[in-house]
């Protein structure tokens, strides 16, 4: 067998997946987030592969392949050059034109769909792939959990109005549980922001762990679950007062909400908090209640802007704003997003937008005013759900994305179709995905313990690791032969450990890859006439009458 395992743990990794897949032969590291699979993982990977295809198919999926190689024009038309901005791997060709490997596939796909399908009767449509895509990641990390080039399936449906799109969302949904289910992975559901891809709702699949990169935000008492990313709060707050008054009052060196609380002798809640940004190149002045953070994926989304940075004490001096005291009080010519927790409630110090001065008793729409009234705010451990109950947050690995994205691409793509009076009418499209590898270490992540993996029988590479103990000797050898082929005429995919290696090597072996059963072939078994069956996930040994094999696989792996 290609792949070695490995004695030591491998100094770069950090998590039990990425130490474990390397530490087992599973992976081998090519560069900076790039990967080969090696025998053991690829196994892993396929077995993942064929259940996402199995559940896609019964839900009417028809699997195709796109490629990763594409011409820019179609990233250039659907504006997504810009947004994929570094993300995107792209690059001349030898005739000078720009190419790119793709990131995902709405492009290429619903062009393809404007040019097949015509009219109502052509819908409804669920087509998908399972393909490798690229992503120049700023920080590759974790092993697959965070990586530049990976395989995905990703699937795309398309229909003539919304309520087919709905239908296909939930077929969708329904279709992953199962999946992690089959996969042995626990997941929740949660709202979750659209990010790059777009559109109209969205919905993340979890895998709750210490290790993940994403945030969650959920209700100890009602069944809410969101991405921190998207998530909503209660903001209401008692014993606001608002004075009929605004009153200036002399501040000097007091710059932050904390020192401002301090020098006042009040609770940041009564603060207003104004922090300026820099987007694509416009100032834009976000301001909320002091108490509170602002989570800068709201308020890019509002801004649909591309880049968004603090802006700096430079430009801000440009403007002649006044850093540490700038305010939406009195401040003209600059675009202001007001969040919800400031309307409707009053009495805020705000800053005075000069220098050593705050004004008190601030109050929205009589003091300062905007159009822009929006949830800019990050919910965090211990705020209150709209239920009542409190929200906590948890880590987890995202393994998978579902969105819908409405008309986003058909329009931009003019992907149409004719309904039953010949009228035209706009496509209206979902998309769908899932990390295949990142779901692999995702497994790994929950089914571990101090000696190595333990899979689910589902995806393991093998179902059973045959141990042969001195496997010169005849009769050790005859028997093990027998019983590897036995298990192979049963279908059963058997590793044969026939290593010249100590008993303890190969045990350590069998339970770093963490197949689900080892079955060992010993002179001290074989004068019983038995041999040994443990289970991965049991510490206990059975034995069973080298006759009985066959008797015991069958009842026992019935998949
Ligand atoms: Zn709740």
């Amino acid at each position: 067998m290609f792949g070695k395992t490995l004695r030591d743990d491998p100094s770069e990794a950090e998590l039990d997946s990425h130490r474990l897949m390397l530490k087992s032969g599973f992976i081998s590291q090519i560069g900076s987030g790039v990967y080969s699979y090696l025998p053991l993982g690829w196994k892993s990977l396929r077995k993942i592969e064929q259940i996402i295809r199995e559940e896609l198919d019964a839900i009417d999926g028809q699997e195709l392949r796109m490629p990763a190689l594409q011409p820019s024009d179609l990233w250039e038309k659907s504006g997504r050059f810009q947004v994929f901005g570094d993300t995107l791997f792209n690059f001349n060709d030898r005739r000078g034109n720009t190419m790119v490997m793709a990131p995902t596939h709405e492009e290429v796909l619903t062009s393809m769909v404007k040019a097949n399908v015509f009219s109502y009767r052509d819908l409804p449509l669920l087509l998908y792939q399972i393909q490798t895509k690229f992503r120049d990641e700023e920080r590759p990390r974790g092993g697959l959990l965070r990586v530049r080039e990976f395989d995905m399936k990703d699937a795309y449906s398309f229909h003539v109005d919304e309520q087919g799109l709905d239908k296909t969302y939930n077929e969708m949904i329904g279709a992953y549980k199962r999946i992690y289910e089959r996969c042995g992975l626990e997941v929740i559901m949660v709202e979750a922001d659209s990010g790059a891809i777009g559109g109209k709702a969205s919905h993340e699949f979890m895998a709750l762990s210490d290790v993940g990169e994403d945030t969650v935000i959920m209700c100890e008492s009602c069944d809410y679950a969101a991405n921190e990313e998207k998530a909503a709060f209660d903001k209401s707050i008692e014993n606001m007062f608002a004075n009929e008054f605004v009153e200036e009052i002399h501040t000097p060196n007091v710059k932050t909400i904390e020192a401002l609380g301090e020098f006042l002798n009040i609770n940041s809640s009564q603060t207003l908090k104004s922090v300026m940004y820099d987007s694509d190149g416009e100032l834009v002045l976000a301001c909320l209640r002091g108490d509170l953070e602002i989570n800068e994926t709201k308020l890019k989304n509002f801004l649909k802007s591309n880049e968004l940075l603090v802006a700096s004490d430079d430009s801000l001096s440009r403007h002649s704003i006044v850093a540490g005291y700038v305010s939406p009080v009195g401040l003209h010519g600059i675009k202001i997003v007001v969040d919800d927790s400031l309307v409707e409630t009053g009495g805020f110090v705000a800053g005075a937008n000069k220098p050593d001065y705050h004004i008190k008793n601030v109050v929205f729409n009589r003091d300062f005013n905007s159009s822009n009234i929006v949830d800019i705010a990050k919910a965090n451990d211990g705020y209150k759900c709209t239920c009542g109950g409190e929200l906590e947050t948890r880590r987890g690995i995202e393994v998978g994305h579902v969105f819908k994205l409405g008309s986003k691409y058909s329009e931009v793509f003019e992907a149409s179709f004719l309904d039953e009076e010949g009228k035209r009418g706009t496509i209206q499209m979902g998309c769908y995905g899932i990390g295949v590898g990142r779901l692999l270490a995702a497994v790994i992540e929950q089914n571990n313990d101090d000696f190595g993996m333990v899979l689910p029988v589902s995806i393991s590479p093998f179902k059973v690791w045959l141990t042969a103990l001195n496997i010169d000797d005849e009769q050790i050898n005859k028997t093990s032969f027998e019983v590897y082929e036995k298990l192979r005429s049963l279908k059963i995919e058997v590793l044969f450990d026939d290593r010249d290696e100590s008993a303890g090597v190969k045990f350590k072996d069998a339970d770093l890859v963490g197949v689900p059963y080892r079955v060992v072939i010993s002179t001290r078994n074989l004068k019983e006439g038995v041999v040994e069956i443990k289970e991965r996930s049991n510490p206990d040994a059975v034995k069973i009458p080298v006759g009985k094999i066959q008797q015991f696989f069958e009842n026992e792996i019935c998949d």
